[in-house]
């Protein structure tokens, strides 16, 4: 049979590039992809079976870039894109443009997105439809005393809501009147700055309500219906961290006219394609229309998972022209899914992105009810320019406690080295009590924060055995060893000694905690002793990270992956990041630590107030990073000299990034 088209070019990257690869290719559809100067060597592109490049990494000079990715289309012969979500997926100009070029723009016709693509007049149209609404404003009059009425005849809590307002930004919750005024001014400049558009609505701030969205598809001929919904409350500042399908305790007759109202929304824009009418629901289970994503959403996967479709190969065949596969009585929900976005994220500092590289990744084995989708590959880079998203990892299960069970053992097999990811936060989150009995809304987070993001355990017996063992294995630390040489521990010229009767010290920094264990050699084994026990290690085996150690009555297995002075453990459900600690080394370290000055976190360089050659005082501030909308400043470590400035103004920097080159003055670095 025929494919759909011959070629189409996918214009985005990571997961979601992939992800429509795969189906493509299922589809005998030839691929193009694009990219970024950061993106060159990355898994979408060796994926496809054509690539072009289209700029620098900044999303504004590539993946934004309309005009170059038409062009790739053109030169290569491609017959239709796929703009993915996020980038030009929701731009209606963009699908205008792929129009008048004779190339399929797969997604809704332009006056649909742009219909839904502004909040405010997308309710003023659904209200017309009929689609119920949160009490709220969304007319024309912005006068900030105008407002301010609106506000109180609405009722107190609002939330004030950017217009053109999209993934949880330019949202601020208002509880009291005399705080309206400062929040409207604050939401405006978010909205302009990140939408550049001012405009705002307002509506009720429902109270512990939950997020309930249904997928739609239309086609070309008529056709219009829905795939149930999907149940995304599980939520950090207003972005979905947990997906799942069906909601959980959703009555068959809700979930009727909830589809039904979908269908209502879809049929008033003249929708074509994918896409999602989002509602919030509040205790009492009303549901109001919030808005209407119009392309294809990242938990689309829970919906494939229960209907066993693939809702890629649908848009293809609609943007192709064909009817709908299916009717609605011919859909069926087939157990339950659960989705989970792992994240390069630190949830202790409120979340904040991280970059760096993946120096080591194992993603849980896939199989019918396991499905991990990512865009990256171990040693990868996860960059500041683009969304910090690992991978999805979404599983099924007969039903919601099976799916959950499963979630828990693939995230135990999840393994990530070398940044930090939400992995920890998602353990403890899928085991939440009030998640797991399915009572839950939109501030479960929130509400259980100091559980969540409680400090972890220490690292036990079990894995400071493990850590050893990556420590006294000769062939582990890269040391060549003679022909017919046992390895030896006791040669290292590490700087660690051994007293008189041959044990050797270790000491692993754990944050702030230390552990000490110290190592005896005893036949193929060791004997360890740690504060206040000790354990035999009769033999050990290793293969590539994973580590087996055979004690008396036990066996221990895990990963480690060592990074210099770094060893990071993995355990089924446990994850340890140790700093080997060398009592030698440590002035050293301090040393250089005050010698370069280095990002605590991705950022903006927004100020800089020094340059090569100054002297200055201990804490003197030399430099800001704007990181999340906060400025952090970079003060001097002690009296000194700087020697060189090693980033510029306006400059975009990793978390880790050199900054600053710094000279302690001689007196303070002598003492
Ligand atoms: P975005 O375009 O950023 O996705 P939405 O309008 O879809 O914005 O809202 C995002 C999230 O904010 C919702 O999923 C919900 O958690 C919360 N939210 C939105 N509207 C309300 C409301 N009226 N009351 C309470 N929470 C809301
Ligand atoms: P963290 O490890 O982030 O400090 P927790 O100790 O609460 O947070 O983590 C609980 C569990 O989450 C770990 O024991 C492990 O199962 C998992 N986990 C955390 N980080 C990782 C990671 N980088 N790779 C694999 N699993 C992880
Ligand atoms: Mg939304």
């Amino acid at each position: 049979m025929r494919p759909v088209f011959a070629k189409i070019l996918i214009a985005n990257r990571g997961e979601i590039a992939c992800r429509v690869t795969r189906t493509a290719r299922r589809m005998g559809i030839a691929t193009v992809a694009v990219y970024s100067d950061a993106d060159a060597r990355s898994r979408h592109v060796a994926l496809a079976d054509e690539a072009f490049r289209i700029g620098p990494p900044e999303p504004k000079d590539s993946y934004l870039r309309g005009d170059r990715i038409l062009e790739a289309a053109t030169s290569s012969g491609a017959s239709a894109i796929h703009p993915g979500y996020g980038f030009l997926s929701e731009n209606a100009e963009f699908a205008e443009r792929c129009g008048r070029a004779g190339i399929t723009f797969v997604g809704p016709p332009p006056e649909a997105i742009r219909a839904m693509g502004d909040k405010s007049a997308a309710k003023t149209m659904m209200e017309r439809a009929g689609v119920p609404l949160v009490p709220g404003y969304h007319g024309g009059n912005q006068a900030p005393d105008f407002l301010l009425d609106q506000a109180e005849r609405i009722g107190f809590p609002v939330l004030i809501k950017a217009a053109a307002g999209g993934g949880g930004k330019g949202m601020r919750a208002v509880e009291h009147k005399a705080e309206f005024d400062a929040a409207l001014a604050a939401c405006r400049r978010e909205a302009s700055s990140a939408f550049g558009d001012e405009r705002v609505l307002l509506e009720k701030y429902l109270d512990r309500p939950r997020h309930i969205e249904i997928q739609v598809f239309a086609d070309r001929h008529g056709g219009c219906i829905h795939l149930f919904e999907r149940d995304c409350s599980v939520q950090r500042r207003h972005q979905k961290v947990l997906e799942e399908a069906p909601a959980p305790g959703m009555a068959e007759d809700r979930r009727l006219e909830m589809g039904e109202a979908a269908l209502l929304a879809c049929r008033a824009v003249g929708y074509v394609g994918a896409g999602t009418v989002e509602f919030i629901v509040d205790r009492a289970g009303a549901f109001f229309f919030m808005e209407m994503n119009t392309r294809l959403q990242v938990e689309h996967a829970v919906t494939e998972m229960i209907t066993g479709l693939d809702l890629v190969e649908w848009q293809l065949r609609i943007a192709a022209g064909e009817k709908l596969p299916l009717v609605q009585k011919d859909l069926r929900i087939s157990g339950h899914a659960i989705e989970a976005r792992v994240y390069a994220e630190d949830p202790r500092r409120d979340f904040l992105p991280a970059s760096g590289r993946l120096v080591h990744l194992v993603l849980p084995a896939e199989s019918e009810d396991v499905r991990v989708d990512t865009g990256v590959r171990s040693g990868d880079e996860i960059t500041v320019h683009y969304d910090p998203m690992i991978a999805k990892l979404i599983v099924r299960g007969s039903d919601r406690p099976a799916a959950l069970e499963r979630m828990r053992q693939a995230l135990a097999e999840f393994q990530v080295a070398g940044l930090v990811t939400n992995l920890g936060f998602l353990w403890r989150l899928v085991q939440d009590r009030d998640f797991v009995r399915a009572e839950f809304d939109t501030a479960l987070i929130e509400r259980h924060r100091s559980e969540l993001l409680a400090p972890s355990a220490p690292a036990g017996e079990d894995a400071l055995t493990l850590a050893a063992l990556s420590q006294l294995d000769a062939g582990w630390r890269g040391e060549a060893r003679r022909p017919g040489e046992r390895s030896s521990p006791w040669s290292l010229a590490d700087g660690w000694r051994a007293n008189q009767d041959g044990a050797r010290l270790l000491v692993f920094q754990e944050g702030e905690r230390r552990h000490s264990v110290t190592a005896r050699r005893r036949g193929e084994g060791f004997e360890l002793e740690f504060a206040d026990k000790r354990r035999q290690v009769t033999s050990y085996r290793r293969e590539d990270h994973r580590l087996t150690a055979r004690l008396e009555d036990a066996t221990v297995e895990g990963s480690v992956v060592r990074l210099g002075s770094r060893i990071e453990v993995f355990m089924p459900g446990r994850h340890h990041v140790l700093e080997m600690h060398d009592p030698l080394r440590q002035e050293l370290a301090v040393e250089s630590r005050a010698g370069d000055l280095e990002a605590p976190m991705p950022g903006k360089i927004i100020a800089i107030f020094v340059a090569a050659g100054d002297g200055v005082e201990k804490d003197a501030p030399l430099l800001i990073l704007e990181a999340m909308k906060m400025e952090h400043t970079i003060r001097a470590p002690a009296r000194g000299r700087i020697a060189r400035v090693l980033c510029r103004l306006g400059e975009q920097v990793g978390e880790g990034a050199e900054l600053i080159e710094f000279e302690i003055s001689g007196k303070e670095a002598a003492a």
